[in-house]
């Protein structure tokens, strides 16, 4: 592994393992690794995450997120789209809305409804599908379907850094 240096006070990092680490890189302030391998400043505390798979990573967040059992946020809309490697007109062109509204759902969490956030979630898996063309084999309708949407309660992902495909939401302490 390469030797790295503190960005913020240039001490020389160490490499820590099994650790918990919040992924706020990703865009996404509740996605946490688990037994993940890191960077760690002796001196100032400063945490870089090592990456061994990012793409696989990548995917199994937003596969995740297109199941996840609450509402989505913005930031889970954009992760979504991003995953796909779609422009926002081309996204919002897919849900039939205009691209000014997704942008305002991505950046400012206006308010979906129950449809559109279903609609989010197939069409993900749909051009997903489009674009490995390989059936993605799960239950995807039933799961969709058995979405809360009455849920409020904050959800944290947890992805195990080792096999991203290990994960889980889990409801974030705060909001219990
Ligand atoms: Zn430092």
């Amino acid at each position: 592994m390469a030797r790295m240096v503190c960005d913020a006070c240039k001490t020389e990092m160490t490499i820590v393992s099994g650790e918990t680490y919040r992924y706020a890189e990703s865009g996404l302030d509740n996605v946490y690794l688990l037994n993940a391998d890191l960077y760690e400043c002796e001196g100032c505390g400063e945490q870089l995450p090592i990456l061994h798979r990012i793409e696989e990573l990548h995917q199994a967040i937003a596969r995740a997120i297109a199941f996840k059992p609450a509402p989505l946020s913005g930031a889970e809309i954009r992760f979504l789209r991003k995953e796909l490697g779609l422009s926002g007109r081309k996204w919002a062109a897919l849900l039939h809305i205009d691209h000014t509204t997704l942008s305002r759902w991505e950046n400012e969490g206006q308010e979906r409804s129950q449809h559109n956030d279903l609609l989010i979630r197939h069409v993900f898996f749909r051009m997903l599908e489009e674009q490995t063309w390989r059936l993605v084999r799960e239950p995807v309708a039933e799961r969709i379907a058995s979405i809360d949407y009455e849920s409020v309660v904050e959800q944290d992902l947890l992805v195990n850094a080792d096999n991203p495909s290990v994960n889980s939401y889990r409801a974030t302490a705060a909001s219990v």
